[in-house]
């Protein structure tokens, strides 16, 4: 098989919202088979208007991300449907903010499972077909809380701090195999995770909503605006390219200026 002749396929991670499903709109326009998946309830209608739209073959999985044996199940479906799955972009994830002593530890929980442990799963699955056919991108969404802290979000930038440092050991393992592993690390973007959060904030800042945008997230980025999804989606169509191979190992802030601090 040469490049050219093969349509590569992505599965792309909670690509039924926000950063995934920007990042779904990209590949989807550069023409990539795409493995769908989310929550969303109307994640499968999601996908099949966005495969409709640019004449790309697809497939949706629901699969939770808190259950290994679904996540397998996902790669099995999508290894038979298109016989390959050539780039993986573990984006799912989820949020609690409060401070340490409350922090509920069954939200600790989760958000190791969804925003670290199922991303080591998933490359797990995937390994052994990436390694045999030569070529293998592994694109990790982080986060600027994968290099730096921020009051009240212990789970989150432990779990995003250890994906950066999987990410590494990836890259290391890899390497022999034509199969990268990178992180993007994006500042603020306005989906509904940070939606939420902007409620959940306010309560632990003890000021209103309005406020915790301008004093609270964009005050950390030199750029006082949102990082657009496109970006995040074109960074990671750079990162799975053919080309992109020794491009491996990296965290790459996507932050409006955030870590130039
Ligand atoms: P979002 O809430 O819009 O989307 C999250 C997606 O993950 C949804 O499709 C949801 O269904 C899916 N998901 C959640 N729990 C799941 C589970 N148990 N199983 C399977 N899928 C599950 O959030 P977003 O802002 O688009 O976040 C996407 C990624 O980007 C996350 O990893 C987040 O940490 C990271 N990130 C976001 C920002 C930001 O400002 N929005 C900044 C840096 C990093």
């Amino acid at each position: 098989m040469t490049a050219k002749s093969i349509t590569r396929t992505v599965l792309i991670t909670g690509s039924t919202s926000g950063i995934g499903l920007g990042i779904a709109n990209v590949f989807a326009k550069n023409k990539y088979n795409i493995i769908f998946n989310g929550l969303e309830a109307e994640g499968s209608a999601i996908a099949s208007s966005i495969a409709k739209e640019n004449s790309i073959d697809y497939l949706y999985s629901p699969a939770n991300a808190m259950r290994s044996a679904e996540l397998k199940t996902m790669v099995d479906e999508g290894l038979a449907k298109f016989g390959h799955i050539d780039i993986l972009v573990n984006n799912a994830g989820v949020q609690h903010v409060a401070p340490i002593e409350d922090f509920p530890e069954n939200k600790w929980a989760q958000i190791l499972q969804i925003n670290l442990t199922a991303s080591y799963l998933l490359t797990k699955y995937l390994w052994k077909q990436m390694k045999q056919q030569k070529f293998g991108r592994i694109i990790n969404i982080a986060s600027a809380h994968g290099l730096f802290a921020s009051e009240y979000k212990s789970a989150y930038v432990a779990a995003k701090h250890g994906l950066i440092g999987f990410t590494k050991v990836a890259a290391l393992e890899g390497a022999a195999f034509n199969i990268n592993c990178n992180a993007i690390c994006p500042g603020y973007v306005r989906t509904p995770l940070v939606e939420l959060q902007i409620r959940d904030q306010a309560k632990s800042h003890g000021i209103p909503e309005g406020e915790v945008i301008t004093r609270v997230m964009l005050q950390k980025q030199a750029v006082k605006e949102f990082v657009p999804v496109e970006l995040v989606g074109n960074l990671a169509l750079f990162l799975a390219g053919e080309k992109a191979g020794t491009l491996t190992g990296t965290a790459i802030p996507v932050d409006g200026g955030w870590s130039a601090q």
